[in-house]
């Protein structure tokens, strides 16, 4: 048997005939910028993630660099991240000429709550936490300590959509929730897509006035903007997926569920779910001492897997600059070293999964 770690296509044929009507729709509207299919995304987006407003924008990254930006993140600025995340979150930070402060991780890949406080100094603005793998961070306590230095708190959202803590949607705690769609997300479109949520009507009309080249009304230009509008067609397929989400989170969870009650081997780490924390399970990461020896041993076994992420940001070509050498992150250092992502997507079969969890076991 043949296990890929993804499968995208499974989603698109489900709902097939939908997508291809919401494209023809949009296709035939002669309109594919900035109208009624974006407006209508916005709209049940802003719902979904309880957030008063949303506002779409071309990807992930792109979310994350405007919404430090309107939330007057600049040089000289520190911002708290967990070293452990994507680069992405690290370069919404730079791209605005702000310092990246690394925390490290808890035991759940979030940032640590715990370890906060000793990275403050008065440069510090905000918190950028990112809910990892679709895990919801430790919200009670980010939230007590950033109202105790008084920081700015924006979540990085791209892996977390529909992940709560305490009953409250990721993407709510902070300023700004900060979206991607890229294919592969929980809630992927068919190509770049992202976006924005905020509860402050001010903030939604400066990040719309950002993502349209700095104007309101055009060849009006209040600001050096962006070129980085959602477009209508991919709005239009988000609508269509987004009502699936709840099901398609479901179909996750009953996945990891049954790795977690049958993968039972002592050289693999499971991971785990922090109480008050709920889980969309972007990725099913474990944790093994011989990774790369495991991942091989998976491959042989016509098992993809994936590693989340292999080179931490802080040791990457692109951040030299900052000057952390190899050891100043051990946690983050370590769970470089030691994870990987199993699959895990929608559509598949209890046989797959049961292959997987029968070869992970005699490893
Ligand atoms: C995917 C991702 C991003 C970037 O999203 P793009 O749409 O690819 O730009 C940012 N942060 C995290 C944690 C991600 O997983």
């Amino acid at each position: 048997m043949e296990v890929p770690f993804n499968n995208l296509e499974i989603s698109f044929l489900a709902n097939q005939d939908e997508y291809e009507q919401a494209a023809l729709r949009v296709l035939r509207s002669g309109w594919y910028i900035l109208g009624k299919e974006v407006e209508n995304f916005e709209k049940e987006f802003a719902k979904f993630t309880s957030s008063r407003f949303s506002v779409g924008v071309a990807s992930g990254l792109d979310a994350l660099i405007m919404a430090l930006r309107a939330a007057g993140i600049k040089q000289g600025d520190e911002v708290l991240v967990q070293g452990n995340t994507y680069i992405a979150t690290f370069m919404g930070i730079t791209i605005n000429s702000a310092t990246p402060v690394m925390v490290e991780p808890d035991e759940y890949y979030n940032i640590d709550a715990e370890r906060l406080e000793e990275k403050i100094t008065d440069r510090t603005k905000a918190i950028l936490v990112t809910h990892l793998y679709g895990q919801a961070s430790n919200m009670g306590r980010i939230v007590e300590i950033a109202k105790k230095y008084n920081l700015q708190i924006i979540e990085d959202c791209a892996q977390s959509h529909g992940a709560e803590w305490s009953g409250k949607m990721t993407g709510s705690f902070g300023k700004f929730g900060c979206f991607s769609f890229y294919p592969s997300k929980n809630l992927g479109a068919f190509g770049d897509a992202g976006a924005i949520t905020t509860d402050s009507e001010e903030l939604t009309q400066q990040i719309k006035i950002l993502r349209n080249y700095g104007s309101e009304q055009r060849y009006h230009n209040k600001v050096v903007g962006y070129n980085s509008r959602l477009d209508e067609i991919q709005a239009a397929f988000l609508v269509v997926k987004l009502k699936y989400l709840s099901r398609l989170t479901q179909e996750r969870r009953k996945i990891a569920e049954y790795y977690l009650g049958n993968i039972k081997n002592e050289k693999i780490i499971l991971p785990k779910i922090r109480k008050g924390a709920s889980h969309v399970w972007h990725l099913f990461v474990v944790r093994t001492e011989k990774r790369d020896n495991f991942m091989e041993y998976l491959k042989s076994n016509n098992i993809g897997s994936v590693i989340h992420y292999p080179i931490p940001p802080h040791l990457s070509e692109a951040y030299e600059y900052l000057g952390l050498k190899k050891g100043s992150l051990p946690i983050t250092e370590k769970y470089a070293k030691t994870v990987l992502s199993l699959p895990l997507y929608n559509g598949m079969t209890d046989q797959e999964m049961g292959y997987v969890v029968e070869t992970i076991n005699k490893y």
